[in-house]
């Protein structure tokens, strides 16, 4: 059986009271009598108030929004995996597609940091997605075969049981455009494709596969309801709780269906 797993990005939004009344509405309004695991990202400076909030309540998770692939020293302005889990995080975003366009973050550096947080004992939330040109010259599957064959299949089977992934085409990004059921769930099978021929069956069972992108209550049933779609990495339906308490909702309701 998968896990379910509705992931809030908060990313540079928030300030502390607004991020603090906000996931304190989310726990208040969550039904714990569901499984659905819930993450919440915040900006690096509040997660240990976040995790306060966050430790006893059943299924709820922190994840920081990316990490240093450096051990602690000198390096000024950089947070590494060792600061972020004395913090409380479980989980760290890894290869979202802002950073690796805005800050140039290739195969090589995502692997460095993939495997310094799994060694100090965090789970990545693995970002894949091709862009719009990508797509439009059919290139998609050959984009997500690199991105995901470069950085994580170089990974033990055990350590990659860990890794959550997130399927997030580029261009669905805060953009209000989202990847039809069928381009989601077509991309979601090969993923898993993909990883049952280089890990087996078993372990492609039981991995998380994340859709991410324009993701909000009006669209989300169809999505969710898809096979190999395990629930949503969630950025702007993520800053309100009425809307992402809703998503945990409707993946609760489509897993029952
Ligand atoms: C994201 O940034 O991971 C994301 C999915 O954003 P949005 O939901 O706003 O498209």
């Amino acid at each position: 059986m998968r896990k379910n797993i509705i992931a809030a990005n908060w990313k540079m939004n928030l300030s502390k009271d607004e991020a603090l009344n906000l996931i304190k509405e989310i726990i208040s309004g969550y039904n714990f009598d569901t499984n659905t695991d819930v993450i919440v990202s915040p900006p690096y400076v509040y997660l240990d108030q976040i995790f306060q909030v966050c430790k006893s309540s059943k299924n709820f998770y922190v994840s920081a929004q990316d990490c240093s692939f450096n051990d602690n020293g000198a390096f000024t302005g950089e947070i590494s995996t060792k600061i972020l889990k004395s913090c409380g995080s479980d989980f760290v975003i890894i290869g979202h597609s802002e950073r690796r366009i805005n800050f140039k973050e290739d195969d090589e550096i995502l692997k460095l940091k993939i495997q310094k947080l799994l060694a100090d004992g965090l789970r990545p939330i693995f970002c894949c997605g091709e862009t719009f040109n990508d797509r439009n010259e059919d290139l998609h599957f050959k984009t997500i075969m690199q991105q995901i064959s470069s950085v994580l299949f170089s990974l033990d089977a055990n350590d990659f049981s860990k890794v959550v992934i997130a399927y997030e085409p580029v261009w669905a990004i805060g953009t209000g455009k989202t990847a039809t059921k069928e381009q989601a769930q077509n991309m979601h099978a090969f993923i898993r494709k993909i990883i049952a021929q280089h890990f087996g069956d078993n372990v492609a069972d039981k991995i998380s596969i994340l859709y991410g992108g324009s993701c909000k209550p009006s669209n989300a049933h169809e999505i969710f309801s898809q096979k190999d779609i395990d629930g949503g990495l969630i950025g702007g339906a993520s800053l309100k709780s009425d809307s992402f308490l809703e998503l945990i909702n409707i993946i609760n309701e489509v897993s029952r269906s």
